[in-house]
């Protein structure tokens, strides 16, 4: 999913300098999931092996294994050894609906073996009567337990579809994506051009697909109902371990949602400015986010929790489903923004406390409600699975979240220490403390002179 740019007050801005003082730990999947559950990289998932998972195991193996193609970290594979093994028989785990796109090759992405999965590619990820045959032959027949249907951004058939385009037999493919097309809410330029339409019309495809496979497979819906079979989507943008000035939705460059904040450190402040100073921001229409772990707000400035001011807001911790008018256009407000929005664990300084609060989670919903969490333990990463090797030794890890104590940043019941990236700012490139002031030079040889961290490999930047 895309990060939404907003006008000169300014997502682009908020945005980056949330990832310009962070260094670390943006990590933005599109679409993505992946397996692991090989016990051998050179043999076949077995059938005792695939008896033992759950769907929801599967799952969980499948995003473990999208983070270590992420991360760069594939596992060593024995095709010819695998071939061998699956050659007498099959078990697959999943199978995968996917587009034909040569960027988003399942398997790959998702470090899969052979004999792991069934793939069904076929351009926009969409579900005919042969796509839906063949997930009923992989999971009524041949044991599949997972149905995955996994769209991507930028994608060339939903562009297609955007622009009705007319080509032999492509024509008959693109109207089945028109329907996702059409019920594609979003303000904005809708064209093929806009790559926040073109992701939000794909995410809108991945869902209608979903629902087609359960009205229209009777097969599949029951192997659901009766819990063998998962139909799952996936698409989702995470912002972890940021140091910075906030969290912005914007409306007329583009909504987004189902975004997971998780363990930052928003201070919604700069010297000097008084407007649209707010650690989350979320104008109309940006629904289903999840605010998690993070410590908001600057002491003494902010004053009030919660508002829904949009461009005029200015010390609030929150400012929630706002519309606006820019020109001759006008954005209603949405209050569905807050009624959707998932918050837990995080602190504030107008509370000054850490919120645990269930009615700040959206278990009343009529369409995909979270239940309260049952615990207020937090991982310590969503992405990361142990603290990185070229850590501070000095530094605690996680830096920042509820369970943090005894943080450096002061006024924040000691929630939050300074992440490594911004002590490298602050105390080695010279950079204001508030974040204010031109462009420094980066270097990670000065920044991290012991321990500096290697590259980061597979990044995924979405530009809309
Ligand atoms: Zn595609």
């Amino acid at each position: 999913m895309p990060d939404k740019p907003s006008t000169r007050r300014d997502d682009h801005l908020h945005r980056r300098s949330f990832l310009k003082s962070a260094g670390i730990a943006t990590a933005t999947t599109a679409l993505g999931m992946a397996s692991a559950w090989h016990l051998a990289y050179g043999a076949a998932l077995t059938k005792a092996q695939r008896e033992k998972l759950t769907p929801d195991d599967i799952i969980d193996l499948m995003k473990k294994g999208n983070q270590r193609f992420r991360l760069g970290k594939e596992s060593p594979h024995d095709y010819l050894a695998q071939q061998k093994a699956s050659a007498k028989g099959q078990y697959p785990a999943a199978i995968i609906l996917s587009c034909i796109d040569s960027r988003a090759p399942a398997e790959t992405i998702m470090d899969l073996g052979i004999g792991d999965c069934f793939n069904a590619r076929v351009a926009g990820n969409i579900a005919n009567d042969d796509i839906l045959g063949s997930m009923e032959f992989a999971c009524k027949v041949a044991g599949a337990k997972v149905v995955l249907v996994m769209g991507h951004t930028a994608c060339g058939a939903i562009k297609g579809a955007i622009d009705r385009v007319q080509l032999g037999n492509l024509t008959g493919l693109l109207a089945k994506i028109q329907s996702a097309v059409d019920a594609t809410s979003y303000q904005g330029e809708r064209s093929a051009k806009n790559y926040g339409f073109v992701d939000a019309v794909a995410r809108k495809n991945v869902e209608l697909t979903m629902a087609e496979i359960r009205s229209r497979s009777a097969v599949i819906a029951e192997l659901e109902t009766i819990g063998a079979v998962k139909i799952a989507g996936a698409m989702y943008n995470l912002f972890e371990g940021n140091n910075g000035s906030g969290y912005w939705g914007d409306v007329f460059h583009g909504t987004s949602g189902l975004n997971t904040v998780f363990r930052n450190r928003a201070v919604g402040w700069e010297t000097g400015k008084t407007a649209v100073t707010v650690p989350v921001q979320l104008e109309s229409y940006n629904r289903f986010d999840n605010i998690i772990g993070n410590v908001l707000g600057q002491f003494g400035y902010h004053t009030t929790y919660q508002t829904s001011l949009g461009v005029a807001a200015s010390a609030s911790i929150y400012d929630l489903g706002a519309g606006n008018t820019e020109g001759l256009v006008t954005v209603l407000s949405d209050s569905l923004v807050a009624s959707t929005l998932m918050r837990w664990g995080n602190y504030d300084v107008v509370n000054a406390a850490v919120r645990f609060v269930n009615s700040e989670v959206p278990s009343g919903i009529s369409s995909y409600a979270n239940p309260v969490p049952a615990s207020q333990t937090l991982p310590p990463s969503f992405y990361l699975s142990a603290k990185p090797s070229w850590w501070p030794s000095g530094k605690v890890w996680p830096p920042i979240g509820p369970d943090v104590t005894g943080g450096n940043i002061p006024n924040l019941a000691g929630h939050a220490y300074t992440i490594p990236a911004q002590d490298c700012y602050a105390n080695v490139m010279g950079g204001p403390s508030d974040g204010s002031g031109t462009i420094l030079t980066f270097n990670a040889n000065t920044c991290y002179a012991i321990a500096r961290p290697a590259p980061p490999t597979n990044l995924t930047v979405v530009v809309k």
